[in-house]
């Protein structure tokens, strides 16, 4: 099969033919319609996590049809359209057994602990536990970002953040987790300030109906949310992953707010300061938020086929398997596309 691959941290990504997966006895092997371009990749490819063994292929925020399940799975057969949190869990652990599978003690993560799905073919454990099927009229690239992006919003906004209608919630960082999180919230009910250092990302949170924009190159953050908000927001979240971005979040909300973490911190960037005084003095709330459980989907898939949740909207690019390489790159790098980059690996024939 075709797969992406990259040799070494920081090389250029290549398009080559490797072998095909098979299933594991738990597993299953999809076939990839559809995979998002992720920040999680980029920091993958870029050797913020070193324990990514070489060669490696990225991607795990995928849709697509099973092409072929191992001897114990009983609940999926060839040609079911899935997708699949990208923390894959193992059902049994205690975090699985307490309904916490997001945080499996032995989860796998395709594109990080083993090869993802920027190729043709995936392969994914424990199918009975975290394959997650698909509404027929639902888009792959629609679905693609409920493995990952949509997921972790929604997570992050509703069970993590506990958002209440009429809340003001700041969303730090418009990448795509983050406009995901804006269109989150709102379906929520509550009142969006979005953040960003892009105009144009700036202008697709307008669009998915965050009432307030802050340009983070020419206006101070903290007070330009505080002032929109009345005095900070209830729920903050940054969906980045910088230090300026958790600081910010933690420093715009209100008294007795919640911020929740999202963008990855990656311990080979440095850590960033907390403000802990302000934490104790205002009784602020800080949590954090990995993937969802395959279990809470439903409640996820309702508010997107509804039309209160358009994922559909998310997606603003759609390239083939052999422009990945150059796109995962790029990514790093200002002037990237804002919403969401959907690479099809189907859409490219064998070399
Ligand atoms: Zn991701
Ligand atoms: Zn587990």
């Amino acid at each position: 099969m075709r797969a992406l691959v990259f040799d070494a941290y920081g090389a250029q990504p290549v398009v080559r033919h490797v072998p095909e997966p098979a299933p594991a006895e738990h597993g299953a092997v999809v076939r990839v319609e559809a995979t998002g371009l992720c920040r999680s990749d980029w920091h993958a490819w870029a050797g913020h996590d070193r324990t990514i063994a070489l060669p490696h292929v990225p991607g795990h925020e995928l849709a697509g049809a099973v092409e072929a399940v191992g001897s114990t799975v009983t609940g999926w057969q060839p040609g079911d359209r899935v997708t699949v949190p990208f923390v894959c869990a193992c059902g049994s652990c205690a975090q699985c057994l307490s309904g916490n599978h997001q945080v499996c003690e032995r989860q796998t993560q395709p594109g990080f602990t083993g090869w993802g799905s920027f190729a043709e073919l995936v392969a994914l454990d424990h199918a009975d536990v975290n394959l997650v099927g698909l509404p027929d009229d639902m888009a792959a690239a629609t679905a693609a970002g409920l493995g990952c992006r949509v997921a972790t919003a929604h997570r992050a906004v509703v069970a993590q953040g506990r958002v209440a209608p009429g809340e003001w919630v700041a969303v730090h960082g418009c990448g795509g987790v983050g406009l995901s999180a804006v269109m989150v919230a709102v379906a929520c009910g509550a009142r969006v300030v979005a953040v960003d250092v892009s105009t144009a990302a700036l202008g697709l949170a307008r669009d998915f109906g965050a009432e307030v924009t802050v340009d983070a190159t020419t206006e101070g953050v903290v007070p330009a949310v505080r002032a929109a908000t009345g005095g900070g927001a209830h729920l903050s979240l940054d969906a980045l992953g910088s230090a300026e971005t958790c600081g910010a979040s933690i420093r715009s909300l209100r008294t007795r707010g919640r911020h929740v973490q999202v963008g990855l911190l990656p311990p080979d960037l440095g850590h960033p300061a907390i403000p802990m005084s302000r934490v104790i003095a205002h009784e602020l709330v800080l949590v954090g938020s990995h993937g969802m459980p395959s279990h809470d989907y439903p409640g996820l898939l309702a508010m997107v086929t509804s039309g209160r949740l358009p994922a559909d909207r998310l997606v603003t690019r759609r390239i083939p398997l052999d422009e990945a390489g150059p796109a995962l790159v790029s990514m790093g790098e200002p002037g990237f596309p804002a919403g969401v980059t959907v690479i099809e690996p189907q859409a490219t024939g064998p070399a």
